[in-house]
């Protein structure tokens, strides 16, 4: 196993230019952002796919583990693939060390914080049947993103 690495984001990832490949045609299609898990595209495997490029990882995750979770929080409106337009208001750890196999077969270590730690508790809490919906931190904690950019943040 090699040594972690640390991911840090920097900049708008939204500007990024897509992946090649089947996911990242995929990606294109259906519109889906920075990842996906490979359940939610009826696929019942232990893969997620994560385009991060600010971080360098775009590709597959095969059998991601979190082997680590800072005590540190931090909460986030958090958006899925999986309900379209729906904003829920979640808390997720602020760092994440992951293990997992890479496209190569290799096994793979990643320390990542804030929206990369985030992103990747997502996912795979998808390879565990938990959406985003479920860790909602209250009654309040949903918002329509029509409706959020109308009114503005918080
Ligand atoms: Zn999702």
């Amino acid at each position: 196993m090699r040594g972690a690495q640390r991911y840090r984001a920097a900049g708008n990832q939204n500007d990024d230019p897509r992946p090649e490949g089947h996911a990242g045609g995929f990606q294109k299609k259906e519109g889906f952002r920075r990842g996906i898990a490979a359940p939610q595209i009826g696929i019942l495997k232990r893969i997620i796919y994560i385009h991060f490029p600010t971080a360098g990882i775009s590709g597959a995750l095969i059998n991601p583990r979190i082997e680590k979770r800072s005590k540190a929080k931090f909460k986030l409106w958090d958006d899925c693939f999986s309900f379209p337009g729906l904003l829920v208001k979640v808390e997720r750890a602020r760092e994440v060390t992951i293990s997992y196999t890479n496209e190569k077969g290799e096994n793979c270590v990643i320390a990542a914080e804030d929206d990369l730690s985030e992103l990747l508790q997502h996912e795979i809490d998808h390879l565990d049947g938990i959406l985003a919906v479920e860790r909602a931190i209250d009654g309040k904690s949903f918002a329509w993103r029509s409706e959020r950019d109308q009114h503005g943040k918080d």
